[in-house]
């Protein structure tokens, strides 16, 4: 490996670090996961294989809701609430702007102040990337490298304003949608969609006057959740109250989290969502593979080139300038 970085760590390291729980080492096999080097691509792909039978025994939870809904209060109070009964956590970001900017609204580390110094916290800001797809791609790997370093629960966290709840949402467990009370779906800019995509609803900031309101909203909710359809792992959707910032209801939370885990295993919904989401994934990931590999090649670029200019002209039909790029 040539052009591998001569700090980068052996394959054994990074194993035996991330099977010893190393926060470093852990970090450092993100880093490689996340990277465009060749060697990296290659050194991550062995990695995975070797930690892929140590995955999948986390509960994965996302967690969206507008900006300033208070996601990151929210993941401050529940991340150190579940290490106080002994868990393991993860805080991941999918941060759609950072696809598009090189700054970002969601991963900033300082967002979350006192569960970032938590040790058995492990706080990883949105990869960049040049689209979703591919920052999807490499939230998932890392996923599956905290689980294998010992993480037992994964919080994914997005901003609640469309494309991204769709990729957050196939790659965890439990979705859970952050609310606020007054001010209508529309207000809140929550489309119907990510309403359906919710395994919970909790309506945040529910404290002092803003109980009975909180309330209210609640009702609301759950009777606009009677108008969606049912959910496929035979679930009831509840609306829950919290504080962040108060720190009252975040148990609550939890118990809604294992609830659901037992349902859904019990029902075996759990596992086939799992099932489902690996299937879509390497499809996904062969489309993008079959994309790349089309694009580079060299013959096809400047076939594709020519073709450009025939279909700009009105020469030649869509369609039939792509059957020759085919044939
Ligand atoms: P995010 O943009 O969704 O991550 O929201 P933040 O967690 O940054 O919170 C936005 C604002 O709401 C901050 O000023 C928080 O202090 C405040 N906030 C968050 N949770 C609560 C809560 O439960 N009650 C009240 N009163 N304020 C809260």
């Amino acid at each position: 490996m040539k052009d591998r970085p001569i700090n980068r760590p052996s394959l054994d390291e990074l194993v035996k670090g991330i099977d010893q729980s190393n926060r470093m080492m852990l970090s450092r096999a993100i880093t490689i996961i996340e990277s465009k080097l060749a060697s990296d691509q290659e050194l991550g792909a062995q990695l995975l294989d070797e930690i892929i039978p140590k995955t999948g025994k986390s509960i994965r939870i996302g967690i969206t809701g507008v900006p300033g809904v208070g996601k990151s209060t929210f993941i401050e109070a529940f991340g150190t609430y579940l290490t106080t009964i002994g868990k393991k956590v993860t805080v991941l970001t999918i941060d759609p702007s950072s696809t598009m900017t090189k700054g970002s609204i969601l991963g900033d580390k300082t967002r979350m102040n006192e569960l970032s110094k938590n040790p058995n916290a492990f706080i990883r800001p949105s990869p960049s990337g040049s689209s979703l797809g591919g920052v999807a791609q490499k939230t998932r790997e890392t996923i599956l490298l905290c689980e294998a370093a010992g993480y037992d629960v994964i919080i994914v966290e997005t901003v609640g304003v469309g494309q991204s709840e769709t990729a957050v949402k196939g790659m965890v467990d439990f979705f859970l949608l952050l609310m606020l009370a007054g001010g209508g779906d529309e207000l809140q800019g929550i489309k119907r969609g990510i309403m359906e995509m919710a395994d919970a609803l909790v309506i945040n900031k529910a404290e002092g006057d803003n109980i009975k309101p909180s309330k209210t909203a609640k009702k609301d909710y759950q009777n606009a959740l009677h108008l969606l359809p049912a959910h496929a792992g035979d679930w009831t959707v509840p609306v829950g109250l919290c504080s962040a910032l108060e720190k009252t209801g975040i148990e609550e939370v939890w118990n809604t989290v294992m609830d659901y885990q037992k349902v859904t295993t019990e029902n075996g919904y759990f596992q086939s969502n799992r099932q489902q989401q690996n299937l879509k994934w390497m499809h996904e990931v062969i489309k993008f593979q079959l994309e790349q590999s089309f694009y580079q090649d060299p013959k096809k670029k400047e076939l594709v080139r020519n073709l450009e200019e025939r279909v700009a002209a009105g020469e030649l039909s869509v369609r039939h300038a792509v059957q020759k790029l085919f044939t």
